[in-house]
């Protein structure tokens, strides 16, 4: 298995890689399609585009997650059409993607073909989601909202509320722990509780299968013991060296959250 399609609901389908566990999202409307997410570069965009088309013939639109490489690269392969992102991915693809090609480049040095930076041209997001926004995909409708930072300061999840399917992107993960990189620790738990406020019956995580919502309540929760035991750190109540033997993850992806107490928000 290198791709194949699960369907959630009726017309609303993730596509699951095995090439970073990747999920990718399709919504299916009467008049136009909503695709979640893009792949990595042009080319797995394209395959995308082509595994969408033997799904459906309906126009598509792209809402991008976030704007980490392996979400957002493959956007070129859809053009021309609309591209749905928060402000703030909006503004750190129009920067022209370099942080994006580091990111594609650090992970596929071992891969086969090696990335090529020169054939990657990020496509800058033209709707922006400031608010939530409401699209009718014909008898279907999809609400696109960012519940505040946590795996990024712009992550967007997609809801369907009439499958009660919710794509979250990178704020859940399964098979992994969640990434800290560019995440607002003591923010995450906050943003996955808004999206449980939804009562999904289903979570697609932005890598892993497809969740019930009590695992996404225990991953939140884990968050949460995170976020108490940064604040404990901030607070000098705790050592680094204790919150890390105290956390409900592993040692390095809780390293990798208290280097994030350095951001503005903590201060
Ligand atoms: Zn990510």
């Amino acid at each position: 298995m290198t791709a194949r399609w699960v369907e959630l609901a009726d017309g609303v389908l993730v596509r699951r890689y095995e090439e970073l566990d990747l999920s990718v999202g399709l919504v299916i409307g009467d008049s136009s399609a909503l695709v979640v997410d893009t792949r990595s570069d042009p080319g797995q965009g394209a395959e995308l585009r082509t595994a969408i088309r033997e799904v459906t013939s309906r126009p598509c639109s792209v809402v991008l997650t976030h704007a980490h490489f392996d979400h957002c690269l493959g956007t070129a392969a859809f053009m021309p059409t609309t591209v749905w992102a928060h402000p703030r991915c909006r503004d750190d693809l129009a920067r022209g993607g370099a942080v994006q090609h580091a990111e594609a480049l650090a992970w596929s040095r071992a891969q086969r073909p090696p990335y090529d930076a020169a054939l990657v041209r990020p496509v800058v997001p033209d709707r922006l989601i400031a608010d939530d926004v409401e699209l009718d995909l014909g008898g279907r409708q999809v609400l696109l909202t960012h519940p505040g930072r946590g795996h990024t300061d712009h992550d967007v999840a997609v809801w369907s509320p009439d499958t009660g399917v919710l794509f979250a992107g990178d704020l859940v993960e399964q098979g992994a722990d969640p990434d800290f990189t560019d995440a607002f620790p003591l923010d995450w738990p906050t943003a996955v509780t808004e999206l449980l406020g939804m009562t999904p019956r289903t979570v697609v995580p932005g890598h892993g299968d497809p969740l019930a919502a009590e695992f996404v309540a225990a991953q939140r929760d884990d968050l949460s013991a995170l976020a108490d035991l940064c604040r404990a750190v901030l607070a000098a109540e705790l050592d680094r060296g204790a919150a890390v033997s105290l956390s409900p993850f592993a040692p390095p992806t809780t390293f990798a959250a208290l280097a994030k107490l350095r951001r503005p928000e903590m201060e």
